[in-house]
């Protein structure tokens, strides 16, 4: 499957979507979930166009990952995340109930999460 330009977060990345910006650097975007589902939902998504996780670490330049995953470390910073804990969420997939299929992690936090996964 190629990547979908048009998908939802393509379009945050070239402004023809707001959304309400954590943080952005050369090689992330960290922003507010438009519907969240914790009192802190954040979304951290690569400048790249990445579909999912297998993708993104496969393809992905050294420099793409780690500037990556510190973007999303300085969004916890900001966020305030660390102090009491959080959760990083990444669906891929069907079974993993991706709805956006450009590459993103979630994180989750601002009150005690329950069960990682349904029964
Ligand atoms: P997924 O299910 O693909 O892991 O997560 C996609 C996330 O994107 C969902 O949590 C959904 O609420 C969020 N989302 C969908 N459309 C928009 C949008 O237009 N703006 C923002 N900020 N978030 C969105």
């Amino acid at each position: 499957m190629p990547y979908d330009p048009n998908n939802i977060f393509a379009k945050i990345l070239r402004g023809e979507i707001p959304c309400t910006k954590i943080l952005e650097d050369e090689f992330s975007l960290a922003f507010h979930d438009a519907y969240p589902k914790a009192p802190v939902h954040a979304l951290v998504i690569p400048k790249g166009a990445y579909i999912n996780a297998q993708d993104f670490h496969q393809n992905a330049s050294p420099e793409e990952i780690v500037g990556f995953y510190r973007g999303a470390s300085k969004a916890v910073d900001l966020l305030g995340l660390d102090k009491d804990g959080y959760r990083i969420i990444s669906n891929s997939g069907i079974n993993g109930g991706q709805e956006v299929p450009h590459y993103h992690i979630h994180l989750l936090g601002g009150k005690k999460l329950g069960p990682m996964v349904e029964k």
